[in-house]
């Protein structure tokens, strides 16, 4: 009687890993999670102006003062820097990042 051990096959060796195809960067929007304006009852305070009529809260039409609101919220969020850059990288429309566009266009390249 022999030792059911030294019966067994040896087991083959393990297969190389398979090479994965190189994806495509996906944008990094995961900051948005944290956004402080993330939300917000009144959102059109980041776009409302005088060419743009804020819609959602029709008795609030005073552009600097919604304009002022967003920028102090900016101000707190965790994630002002990806937001701007963001904005920076897509011609956003509005307040992103504590700056107006007429800020961002002329805030120095990043
Ligand atoms: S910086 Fe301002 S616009 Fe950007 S995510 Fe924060 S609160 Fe929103």
């Amino acid at each position: 009687m022999g030792d059911r051990a030294d019966a067994r096959e040896p087991l083959p060796p393990p297969s190389p890993p398979r090479p994965v195809a190189p994806q495509p960067a996906r944008p990094d929007t995961a900051w948005r999670e944290h956004a402080a304006c993330r939300g917000h009852k009144h959102p059109d305070l980041w776009y409302g102006g005088p060419d743009r009529p804020n819609s959602l809260w029709p008795g609030r039409s005073d552009y600097t003062a919604n304009i002022n609101e967003a920028i102090a919220i900016c101000r707190t969020c965790p994630v002002r820097n990806p937001c701007l850059a963001h904005a920076l990288a897509h011609d956003e429309q509005g307040v992103w990042g504590g700056l107006t566009e007429d800020e961002r266009k002329k805030a120095p390249d990043p």
